[in-house]
């Protein structure tokens, strides 16, 4: 009895899918259903009356559908279950225009409130939180106003267009994190994807919907919630223009270019629950047009361009003495320009579909050491509760966190070496002190990090 309701639940919840054609219900209309959850739509029922009016019914011709690969004999006494479709393939109902809007500009948090949330996750990286907030509210407002228009409440010429960003900074200075920390905090799905993995359409390798595919499956195949999402491409400088080439640029360019009608906005078909376009899998449209797209890319040598643009601006006249400035200015990212960006391989269109550039700082060793200690999630908090529970006290000596910084320094893959540093020493502390119930306080100090003799133990009492 149970099971029956939770199952009818679904029905109500999940569209209709034919058996033979695989579109769901909103795309082929009301279906016809057949005992054992089966159901046809009219197409495909008008079509094979046709065939058996014309030619008889030739059933060979569907062996490669598992849902027809049945003995008809038994249709009245099937065994059920084998014959509902995998969860992760069905297509989520459209909700009842009359129901409440699922997101309400009360509920979009002004861009200081998103930074502050972002401010207990992400540490440093001022700028970039804060251009983030204001291109997120935008964005949520832009989709809001949208939705306004299309239930013709208020016209006006004015249209905001799409703020889709650009992430530009070092490996390990948290474009991920933070990309990540926001679709958390906004509460919507997010799909990360990497651009090397894309090819145009038809070579080996995913194709540019996938990505697409793989929000759809972040919102539980609800399409309405997934075209309020987020997509995150990584790595998007790996696409850039290749310089001098004479072959066809499979990889590059021409990605740059069928992304294009992702990030302005489209509708694009997608196969549900799977990676792969097949008869099989059933097939929903997603539109693209509210999708908040954010790339992000190391952009190597990028600094060499903006510095020689600089320098050719600075060599000149009374600025002159500006050049040494810039030649060593950490953060030269902050003065990119389109024109760097062109000239590192991106090409025009697809830098004016991203109007919000945004550039991350290296991360110093300060704020390495803030990284390990105040994120509502650091690591030291993880494995100050693991130990903890325990009962054993974990202190890090200030100076044993510079040695950890410094040394993550040194590996240029950013906050990323921090985690395995700490692991390296941490797994003997982890492994020793449960064996000895007496000790109360570990202490890492530096002399044990540079191996020069253990942690400090204090014993209980
Ligand atoms: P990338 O810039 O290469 O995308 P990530 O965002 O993946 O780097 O960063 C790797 C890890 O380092 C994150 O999972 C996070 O734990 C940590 N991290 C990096 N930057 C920061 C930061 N500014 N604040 C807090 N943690 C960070």
């Amino acid at each position: 009895m149970e099971e029956k309701d939770t199952k009818d639940l679904d029905r109500e919840e999940y569209e209709k899918i034919c058996y033979i054609c695989r579109r769901p219900e909103s795309k082929a209309g009301t279906m016809i259903s057949i005992q054992g959850n089966l159901c046809m739509c009219h197409d495909c029922m008008q079509k094979t009356f046709d065939s058996v009016l014309n030619n008889g019914m030739d059933f060979s011709q569907f062996q490669n559908l598992p849902y027809l690969n049945m003995n008809l004999n038994h249709l009245m006494n099937q065994n059920l279950p084998k014959m509902e479709i995998p969860k992760k393939q069905q297509i989520k109902k459209k909700s009842d225009k009359s129901e409440e809007p699922a997101l309400d500009f009360k509920d979009i948090p002004a861009p200081h409130r998103i930074k502050e949330k972002l401010d207990q996750y992400v540490i440093g990286q001022e700028q970039a939180k804060k251009a983030i907030s204001v291109a997120v509210y935008n964005h949520y407002k832009r989709v809001l106003t949208g939705e306004a228009k299309k239930e013709g409440e208020e016209e006006d010429d004015v249209q905001i267009e799409k703020s889709n960003i650009l992430l530009i900074g070092p490996t390990g200075s948290g474009k991920t994190y933070l990309v990540k920390t926001l679709a958390g905090l906004l509460e919507v799905p997010l799909a990360i994807a990497d651009a090397t993995a894309l090819t145009e359409a038809g070579y080996i390798g995913d194709d540019i919907e996938s990505v697409v595919s793989k929000l759809l499956m972040a919102a539980e195949n609800d399409v309405e919630k997934a075209e309020r999402g987020i997509i995150f491409i990584d790595e998007i400088d790996k696409i850039a223009k290749k310089k001098n080439t004479n072959t066809r640029d499979v990889s590059g360019e021409s990605v740059q270019q069928e992304l294009l009608k992702l990030l302005e906005g489209s509708r694009v078909e997608v196969p549900v629950g799977s990676n792969q376009k097949n008869a099989l899998t059933p097939m929903a449209t997603v539109n693209t047009d509210n999708i908040l797209f954010i790339c992000g890319g190391a952009f190597p040598d990028l600094e060499d361009i903006i510095k020689e643009r600089l320098r050719k601006k600075t060599s000149m006249g009374f600025q002159a003495e500006l050049k040494d400035k810039y030649q060593d200015d950490p953060d030269i990212l902050r003065y990119v320009t389109n024109g760097d960006l062109r000239m590192f391989g991106m090409i025009p269109e697809f830098l004016g579909r991203l109007p919000v550039v945004v550039s991350f700082c290296k991360l110093t060793r300060d704020v390495m050491v803030e990284i390990l200690k105040r994120p509502k999630n650091a690591i030291l908090k993880q494995y100050q509760k693991l130990l903890a529970l325990d009962e054993v006290r974990l202190v890090f000596e200030e100076e044993a966190l510079l040695w950890i910084a410094e040394e993550a320094l040194k590996r240029e893959t950013g906050a990323r070496a921090l985690r395995a540093i700490i692991e390296e020493f941490m797994l003997d502390i982890m492994y020793e002190v449960p064996k000895d119930p007496g000790i109360g306080t570990v202490v890492i100090t530096r002399g044990y990090l540079e191996k020069n003799g253990g942690p400090r133990i204090e014993m209980r009492g």
